[in-house]
C-alpha cells in the first residue's frame, strides 16, 4: 500500500499498539475506524484522545467488521478465531499487525532487521544483541515486544543502521511479508496454547520468522523442534542454516570450547577454522540457558558483519533486566532470588535446574500449562514449596504425583499482601545454603498488574523479612 488517503482501515484494540497505529495511519489520511471490545474507563479516555483527532471509534463492539473496511490492522493479542476475522475472511479483507504495518511502512533503504523470537530468552537475546552492535559502532536499538515500539522505530526521527528485533508468536502469526536480514528462533516449548490453539499453530507461527531471511536462520542445536522450523522455511539464496551449542560447535555452528565462546560459522580468516568470540565468565548471569541466549546473539551480530572484540564488548557491557535470575539479598545463609519473569514451566525449568536446594515459590494463572514434566525433573533439588494464585492446585496436585516426600505450603489468599506471608513460609522451610526461588511457572495477573510487581513485591517482602 502506497496510498492511504481515504483507504478505509479498521485498528482492532486500543491499547498500546492500537493507539499508536490509529494515530499513525489518521496521519497519512486513511479513514480510521478502531473497535474495541472493552468499555471501561481506561478506553474512553483512549477513545476520546483519538476522537479529538478524527478517528471513529467504536466501544464495546470489536466483533462487528465496519462497513467498507479495505484493511485490519489487530492488536497482536487478538485471537485468529474472533468473529471479526471471520468476518474479515468473508470480506477478502487482509488482517496485519503492528509488526506488519511497521514494516510495510519502513522507508526505502531503512535499517534491516535482526530479529529474536522463541519461548523464552526473548528479550535478555535481544538486549545482549543490540549491546553487542553497539560495541561495534553501529546505530540501534533493541525494539518490538520489549518496550520501543517498531512502528516509533521506523517512522520516528533516529537513524538507525540496524534494529535488534524481539517478536512475539502473536506479532509473528499478523506478520505475513516480514522479512528479516536474519533471524533467531531460541527455542520451542509449550505456552500460549489457549491462544495459537495447538503446539503446531505455536510452531508454525514462530517459523514464520525465517520466511525470506536474507544471511542467516539460527537454530538451537538442543532444540530438534527450531531446526525443523529453518528447514520448512523458504529463504533467499544463499541463506544459511546456522547452530549454537552449548557443547563443541560443528561447522557452520557456534558453541563452547573450554570456556570460550566459539564461531565456527562466520570466520575471518580463512586458516582458521574458528574464531574465539569471548569467555563464558563474560556472560551474565553465567547460567547455562543464558550461554545459550549470549551464542545466539553472537551468531545474529556475526551475521549481521560484526568483530569478534564486539561482541566480547558488548557482552561484558550487558545488564541483565530485573526479575530475571535477580539476587536479591541473603538472610540467615539463605539466597532469596527473584525470577517472576519465570511465567510458564520452560523458563521454571531452567531456572530451577541453576540451583541446588531450593524452596520454590510458584503459581498464578496457568494459561493450559501442565506441571508433571516439570516437577518430576525438579524433585530432588526441591528443600519445599510454597504455592500462591488461582491455579496452584495444578502445581499442588503435580507435587503430590512425583515429589511426595517435599513438604508443601498452600496460600488461599490472591491478595497482594500474600507474598508477605510466601515468603516468611519460604523463610520457614529454608535450611542455610538453600535458595529460596520465585519462580511462578505462571502469568502473574490473577494477583498481580505484571511480572514487575510480583517481582516488586517479592524483594520488598525479603527486606521486611530480613530488617
Ligand atoms: P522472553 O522475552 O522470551 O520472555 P526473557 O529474556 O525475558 O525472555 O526471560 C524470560 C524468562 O525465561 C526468565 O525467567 C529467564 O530466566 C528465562 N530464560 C531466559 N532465557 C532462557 C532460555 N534460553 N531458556 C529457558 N529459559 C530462559
Amino acid at each position: 500500500v502506497t496510498d492511504w488517503q481515504g483507504k478505509h482501515v479498521t485498528v482492532a484494540g486500543l491499547g498500546v499498539s492500537g493507539v499508536p497505529a490509529a494515530k499513525v495511519l489518521h496521519g497519512l489520511g486513511a479513514k480510521v475506524t478502531v473497535v474495541n471490545d472493552g468499555d471501561d474507563a481506561r478506553a474512553r479516555e483512549q477513545a476520546a484522545e483519538l476522537e479529538a483527532l478524527g478517528v471513529t471509534v467504536r466501544l464495546g463492539d470489536g466483533a462487528t467488521l465496519p462497513e467498507g473496511t479495505e484493511l485490519i490492522v489487530t492488536a497482536p493479542g487478538w485471537k485468529p478465531d474472533k468473529p471479526l476475522f471471520a468476518a474479515a475472511d468473508e470480506a477478502g479483507v487482509p488482517v496485519w499487525g503492528d509488526v506488519e504495518l511497521a514494516w510495510r511502512l519502513r522507508k526505502p533503504g531503512a535499517a534491516p532487521w535482526l530479529a529474536v523470537t522463541g519461548t523464552n530468552g526473548k528479550t535478555t537475546t535481544v538486549q545482549m544483541l543490540a549491546s553487542i552492535l553497539k560495541a561495534a559502532g553501529l546505530r540501534t536499538a533493541a525494539v518490538g515486544n520489549i518496550g520501543v515500539s517498531l512502528l516509533d522505530a521506523v517512522l520516528g526521527g533516529e537513524e538507525y543502521d540496524v534494529l535488534a528485533v524481539e517478536l512475539s508468536s502473536y506479532q509473528l502469526h499478523w506478520a505475513p511479508s516480514l522479512r528479516a536480514h536474519s533471524a533467531a528462533v531460541l527455542n520451542l516449548a509449550p505456552d500460549h496454547l489457549d491462544w495459537h490453539g495447538s503446539m503446531e499453530a505455536y510452531a508454525a507461527d514462530k517459523g514464520r520468522i525465517y520466511e525470506g531471511n536474507q544471511v542467516a536462520c539460527v537454530y538451537n542445536v538442543a532444540d530438534g523442534a527450531t531446526e525443523d522450523l529453518v528447514r520448512a522455511a523458504d529463504v533467499e539464496e544463499g541463506c544459511r542454516a546456522v547452530g549454537f551449542t552449548l557443547g563443541t560447535p560443528g561447522p557452520s555452528q557456534l558453541g563452547v570450547v573450554e570456556g570460550i565462546l566459539v564461531d565456527r560459522a562466520f570466520v575471518e580468516n580463512r586458516q582458521r577454522n574458528a574464531q574465539e568470540l569471548a569467555e563464558v565468565s563474560d556472560v551474565r548471569p553465567p547460567a547455562p540457558h543464558n550461554i545459550a541466549n549470549a551464542l545466539a546473539a553472537a551468531a545474529l551480530a556475526r551475521a549481521y558483519g560484526v568483530p569478534a572484540g564486539a561482541v566480547r564488548d558488548g557482552l561484558r557491557a550487558f545488564t541483565p533486566d530485573a526479575h530475571r535470575i535477580a539476587h536479591v539479598a541473603d538472610v540467615d545463609g539463605v539466597a532469596y532470588i527473584d525470577d517472576s519473569k519465570a511465567t510458564n514451566t520452560h523458563a521454571t525449568e531452567a531456572s530451577l535446574a541453576a540451583y541446588e536446594s531450593i524452596v520454590w515459590i510458584a503459581g498464578g494463572l496457568a494459561k493450559g500449562a501442565t506441571f508433571d514434566e516439570l516437577v518430576a525433573g525438579a524433585a530432588k533439588r526441591l528443600r519445599g514449596a510454597v504455592l500462591i494464585g488461582r491455579d496452584r492446585a495444578l502445581i499442588r496436585e503435580a507435587l503430590a504425583r512425583h515429589a511426595p516426600e517435599v513438604p508443601v505450603v498452600d496460600l488461599d489468599r490472591t491478595d497482594t499482601g500474600a507474598m508477605l506471608e510466601a515468603v516468611r513460609e519460604a523463610r520457614r522451610l529454608a535450611r542455610p545454603g538453600d535458595t529460596v526461588l520465585l519462580a511462578p511457572a505462571c502469568a502473574s495477573m490473577d494477583m498481580f498488574t505484571n511480572y514487575n510487581q510480583r517481582g516488586d513485591a517479592f524483594a520488598q517482602a525479603v527486606r521486611e523479612l530480613g530488617a
